[in-house]
């Protein structure tokens, strides 16, 4: 991966939740407070994402800010998997329920956002929402986690660990930690798990 200006820029990470037929929710990075009078917040959610639809619709959301005590676990079920094929919601427990009925998530957060959407602008990939605040509430002190922060201590480790016996090369995804065994990684390989590119893996061999 080619490093530039762009990775630099810091990040929080969010589980954006909604509920309209059913309860769901994604994983995003992008969330803002643009006005503090009243409070108004920003965030953006992939077009491709069931839960951008249910928010477009429903017009209203709860955004849990992830901390620092976040398994991986939380992760994988909100961000790896889609709303449209999986239950997010299943034998899932550590959520609790906002005044707008909408679920927030209670392990691994430190505060959560309640909002109603002011407008949705389209930005191609992804539309960009701006919402007024309607409820908030703070879970708990530990530190909310940043996306390099998930990077660094969050999400599995890459460990070069010589090769093995079989020699076999895996290929780790630098985002989730999926491995894929094969001597080479098809230029066209997309992670199962969280949909990246060949271009997030990176070469262990064993
Ligand atoms: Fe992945």
């Amino acid at each position: 991966m080619i490093k530039n200006a762009m990775h630099n820029i810091s990040y929080g990470l969010f589980v954006l939740t909604t509920n309209l037929y059913k309860d769901n929710g994604c994983i995003i990075n992008t969330a803002i407070q643009v006005t503090s009078d009243p409070d108004k917040i920003c965030f953006a959610v992939n077009k491709e994402n069931l839960t951008n639809v249910m928010v477009t619709e429903s017009k209203e959301f709860n955004i849990s800010i992830i901390s620092q005590d976040a398994d991986f676990e939380l992760f994988k079920r909100f961000g790896f998997q889609s709303g449209r094929s999986s239950n997010k919601f299943a034998d899932f427990e550590d959520f609790g329920r906002a005044s707008n009925g909408i679920a927030y998530i209670t392990k691994g957060t430190n505060s959560y956002i309640s909002g109603r959407i002011i407008s949705a602008q389209d930005m191609g990939t992804h539309t960009l929402f701006t919402a007024e605040v309607t409820e908030s509430a703070v879970l708990s002190d530990v530190p909310s986690a940043t996306y390099s922060y998930y990077h660094s201590s969050i999400k599995p480790q890459p460990q070069k660990v010589g090769t093995a016996p079989s020699g076999k090369t895996i290929w780790r995804c630098t985002v989730c930690g999926y491995e894929y065994e094969g001597d080479e990684l098809p230029e066209d390989f997309v992670c199962p798990l969280c949909k990246h590119p060949a271009s997030d893996f990176e070469k262990i061999i064993r």
